[in-house]
């Protein structure tokens, strides 16, 4: 039986890197995205030419109901194996004194309910055997001081949900881990008002590049994957030193 993957935020980015990376390995792919169709049916055009099953659903990952017909679409693909949970926003770079409540509100919305939402479905639905991955970030450590504190609180948060939830689990034989990237290659530094993000931070990163996103879709393949069987509750620092 061949394993069937959601990829929350799966059109662009790292999570599009996945849903591709997963789909080579073998897996039915799931992708939710929540604005961008054209992106998602293109990756859902790459998975299909690997000989692999895949749809796009349109799911905000911060509406229960949403996420609950997500999660009932991609069991048309066959039984649940695994998730990642990648769906993620910044909000504009800046210090704390000029963040604004709503992008407070919906960084939270995004990177802490909506995965809550997804890891439930998730638990319901996961059987021995089963994996969730959550896309977690360096900042949770590093804390983006004049940056978005709010969004490293946010993502600090995801990984105690990832430890609390792989011993709960746990006696269930599902295994939850996190991988948590450093500066990687994509669209969401534009969102917060820094596109050359990726080129002008390279000069405070010990591998002195940013990262791309094939470099996360791999450690998060392999955590979903039989080979990290005996990997549970722990958080995969991806983010060439920093
Ligand atoms: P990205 O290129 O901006 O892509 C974000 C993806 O999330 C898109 O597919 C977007 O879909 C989807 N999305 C956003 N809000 C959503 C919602 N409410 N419901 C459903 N889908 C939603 O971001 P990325 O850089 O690949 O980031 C992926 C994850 O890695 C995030 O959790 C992020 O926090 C984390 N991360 C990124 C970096 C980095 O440097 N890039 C570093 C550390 C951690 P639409 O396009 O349809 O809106």
């Amino acid at each position: 039986m061949q394993p069937v993957t959601i990829v929350t935020g799966g059109s662009r980015g790292i999570g599009a890197a996945t849903a591709r990376r997963l789909a080579h390995a073998g897996h039915h792919i799931a992708i939710a995205y929540r604005r961008d169709h054209t992106a998602a049916t293109d990756v859902v055009a790459d998975i299909q030419a690997t000989g692999r099953n895949a749809i796009a659903v349109q799911a905000d990952t911060t509406d229960p109901d949403a996420v609950t017909h997500l999660f009932d679409t991609a069991a048309t693909l066959g039984p649940l194996t695994g998730l990642v949970n990648n769906a993620g926003v910044t909000s504009p770079i800046g210090p704390i004194t000029d963040l604004r409540a709503e992008d407070l509100r919906h960084v939270v919305d995004v990177n802490l309910i909506g995965y809550v939402l997804c890891a439930q479905q998730a638990a319901r639905r996961l059987t021995r055997g089963g994996a969730i991955v959550n896309v977690s970030s360096a900042a949770a450590t590093l804390g983006s001081p004049g940056e978005y504190v709010h969004y490293a609180a946010a993502k600090a948060a995801t990984d105690t949900l990832t430890i609390g939830l792989a011993k709960e689990l746990a006696p269930h034989g599902i295994r939850v881990n996190g991988v948590a990237p450093g500066i990687i290659r994509t669209d969401l530094h534009a969102l917060s008002g820094a596109p050359d993000r990726a080129d002008t931070a390279a000069g405070r990163i010990p591998l002195g590049r940013a990262g791309e996103p094939d470099e996360i879709a791999t450690a998060i393949a392999w955590l979903l994957s039989p080979e990290a069987s005996y990997a549970t509750g722990t958080v995969l620092r991806v983010s060439g030193g920093l």
